[in-house]
């Protein structure tokens, strides 16, 4: 009886110290002084929890963030109106469950005839972390995780189609700091998405590193900053299949990786390059598996009005919805089950050329695969995001693997397999191209610190 009563005081002591902290929380909106906050809050997480403190507290938020996957995935839902709530719910899951933590940091040590020099991770301080409408929750998950983990503060910036799920992630990951004894602003965000604010944030002294996950601008914004910045850039990636590759299991796997969130991802299938001898096998499998393929030239072409601006530039309020929407408009009953449109086009086609994220994939023959892996480069413009190949041939595998020169290369399976879904990669949803950083985890956010002493500690 006693322990029940002793156990509900904590908990109501709990929820008044998680709701003056909000309330506080609330009360900051200046740059300045949310900064501020955070800078003090890193400073405690750094110098006061350990990795094992650390430890524990991001397995709280990862174990007390799952029971929300499901809210977030429908409040990202509404906020953007893209994407498909299953795919949504499933990101959320990946970035909980399978972004990496502290236990991704080992200490190097060199000994030689005169002593021992250790290079250890260490953290920059508070980032700034500005976020995509395309992942806006699976991205502050996975980054608050990631920097958390190296003993940094965050201070996210939302995009301004995607603040309500921003805030909401904040405010839930804030909740559980404050449950667990943790420094609550460790993890802060802007209280608006202006741009004004963002470049106040990007600029502000004690910004030591900036995490740009976004289109072009943003990454160009980042780098010319003059701080340390990890841009995570656009990508096209193209998918090839040769005349070895398993077509049905292809077929498939296409199909699954481009209409993932309905293409949204910067990894996903945006161009599938077909050697021409299994091109047209290839497109039936596709069509007995989800996809549609659209043939009338001038329902092409009035695709290419609907989703495209006069100079072939993305409209913004057609990307990510579902294939049955745009099947509608066009005025084509979609079948029962599509999840994507496929339209066969020649290589200078803005299907091919532009970063469309919508489910719709243009699909491009080829007479070998020579000729697609140099189509595959130049389509995808040097981004070095992600390139993907169905093939059994291991002199074609490699080869398109050195020649794309990506960050993210995937083989006989869907792009997402890159990112840990059915798969044992570490999730991650920055990744940083247009920099080199590749892939995020923990140690992308750290700085590299070497301390050495002279003359002793060599043990043989
Ligand atoms: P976006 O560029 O419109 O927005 C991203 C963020 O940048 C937002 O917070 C926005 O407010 C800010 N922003 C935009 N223009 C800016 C500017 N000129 N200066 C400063 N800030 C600016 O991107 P989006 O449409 O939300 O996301 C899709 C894009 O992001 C695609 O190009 C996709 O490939 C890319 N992306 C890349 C990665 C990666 O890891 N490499 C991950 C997700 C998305």
């Amino acid at each position: 009886m006693e322990s029940v009563r002793v156990d509900d005081l904590v908990k109501k002591i709990v929820e008044k110290v998680t709701k003056e902290l909000a309330q506080e929380a609330k009360g900051r909106t200046s740059v300045g002084e949310i900064v501020g906050a955070a800078v003090e809050a890193q400073r405690a997480w750094q110098w006061d929890y350990n990795l094992d403190a650390r430890t524990k507290i991001l397995s709280a938020i990862k174990s007390k963030l799952l029971p929300h996957a499901e809210e977030l995935a429908k409040l990202a839902r509404d906020d953007t109106d893209m994407g498909r709530l299953d795919d949504k719910i499933l990101k959320k899951k990946l970035a909980i469950t399978k972004t990496p933590g502290p236990e991704y940091f080992t200490t190097k040590a060199i000994s030689g005839d005169n002593g021992l020099i250790l290079e250890e991770l260490a953290p920059f301080g508070v980032i700034a972390s500005i976020t995509p409408s395309t992942n806006p929750v699976a991205t502050v998950i996975n980054n608050t995780i990631c920097m958390l983990s190296g003993g940094n503060g965050v201070v996210f910036s939302p995009h301004p189609g995607a603040l309500r799920c921003t805030l909401r992630t904040v405010e839930l990951i804030r909740g559980i700091l404050a449950e667990e004894g943790a420094p609550v602003e460790v993890v802060s965000v802007l209280s608006d998405a202006s741009l004004d604010s963002l470049k106040e944030l990007m600029s502000h002294p004690d910004i030591k590193l900036i995490s740009a996950t976004g289109g072009p601008g943003v990454v160009r914004a980042a780098l010319s900053s003059g701080k340390p910045a990890i841009g995570a850039g656009p990508g096209n990636p193209p998918v090839l299949v040769d005349e070895t590759a398993h077509l049905e299991k292809a077929a498939k796997d296409v199909i699954a990786g481009a209409s993932f969130d309905n293409n949204l991802p910067c990894i996903a299938e945006k161009e599938l390059i077909a050697v021409n001898c299994i091109a047209d096998d290839l497109k039936e499998l596709m069509c007995h598996n989800g996809a549609y393929e659209l043939k009338d030239r001038s329902k092409i072409a009035d695709l290419v009005e609907l989703v495209l601006t006069k100079d072939h530039k993305i409209k913004k309020d057609m990307v990510g919805k579902n294939a049955s929407v745009y099947l509608e408009k066009l005025g084509i009953t979609p079948p029962p089950n599509v999840r994507l449109i496929l339209v066969e086009c020649d290589e200078k086609h803005p299907f091919v050329q532009e970063e469309l994220m919508m489910p719709i994939l243009a699909m491009v023959r080829v007479a070998d695969f020579r000729e697609g892996l140099a189509m595959a480069k130049r389509v995808e413009h040097g981004f070095k995001h992600s390139a993907i190949i169905h093939s059994t041939n291991i002199d074609n595998m490699s080869d398109m693997a050195k020649t794309m020169e990506t960050s993210m290369f995937v083989k006989n399976a869907p792009s997402f397999a890159s990112i840990g879904v059915g798969g044992d990669c570490p999730t991650a949803f920055t990744i940083g191209t247009t920099t080199g950083h590749g892939p995020t985890t923990p140690l992308s956010f750290c700085r590299i610190r070497r301390c050495l002493l002279h003359g002793a500690f060599r043990i043989v």
